[in-house]
């Protein structure tokens, strides 16, 4: 089956409703290729790899989180971004993109699909208040130790997790958010949770989460972010009946 490429834009406007969010980046369609769809290729980053990989596997469209033309990078096209354009372009695949809308989605962000990858239970937004703060608050279905869940999350993710330990012996209560969202720390720690978990660490998270007493945990910035883009691409593939296949090019960071 193939699908227009129109229609799927469509379809992701109204499913993410980007112009709720304050970004850092253009959320859609970013790159157009041709206009219809069969093969639709996830990722978490269109990295130079990332795209020939999506060549290989004959990528109408790439759909991926971090996608191009960031605020505060430089316009002209090139160097290293001319070549990943030229490809895309050349090959008639199409860029979609989405940041913060798809960290943020209830049921296809990455926030509450790692969640459910680790058994997290969402109870509240981290920022209630505001839409382009994302993170969310919960529970563990099942309390842990922090060492039970450092082992849970090498098997879920495949990744040793960094951790600063804190003071409860049984984790039960724990606020996240994929990505390098480390700085939300303090607002975890203002919510009175008994842990944080993000993607990455910064020099100054380690002694917030010491002297907060609060546990924290940076599973990866890749690592977090892989689920929620691909149950957006499984989202599509069933509605339009198109092919889907997520390529994890990995990142240690
Ligand atoms: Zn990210």
């Amino acid at each position: 089956m193939s699908i227009s490429l129109d229609v799927v834009v469509q379809d992701l406007y109204n499913l993410l409703r980007p112009d709720d969010f304050r970004d850092y980046c253009p959320n859609g369609l970013q790159i157009e290729g041709r206009p219809a769809i069969n093969r639709l290729v996830t990722g978490v980053t269109a990295s130079q790899a990332f795209i020939d990989a999506a060549i290989l596997e004959k990528a109408d469209a790439i759909l991926v989180h971090h996608g191009y033309f960031w605020q505060g990078e430089k316009a002209e096209i090139t160097g290293i971004k001319k070549q990943r354009i030229k490809a895309l372009l050349q090959n008639e695949i199409s860029l979609l993109a989405y940041h913060l809308p798809l960290d943020a989605h209830p049921k296809y962000g990455n926030n509450a699909q790692l969640g459910s990858l680790l058994d997290f239970k969402i109870i509240d937004e981290l920022y209630p208040k505001h839409k382009s703060k994302v993170g969310v608050i919960g529970e563990l279905v099942k309390p842990s130790s922090a060492l039970e869940l450092k082992k849970q999350l090498r098997a879920k993710l495949n990744r040793e997790a960094f951790h600063v330990p804190g003071r409860a012996e049984k984790i039960s209560s724990i606020a996240w958010c994929t990505g390098s969202a480390q700085h939300s720390i303090e607002r975890a720690h203002e919510a009175g949770v008994d842990a944080y978990l993000s993607g990455e660490v910064s020099e100054q998270t380690v002694h917030f989460a010491r002297e907060a007493g609060i546990h924290f945990f940076a599973a990866g910035h890749h690592a977090t972010e892989r689920y929620g883009v691909q149950a957006l691409g499984r989202y599509l593939a069933e509605k339009y009946s198109i092919d889907h296949m997520f390529i994890d090019i990995d990142n240690p960071v």
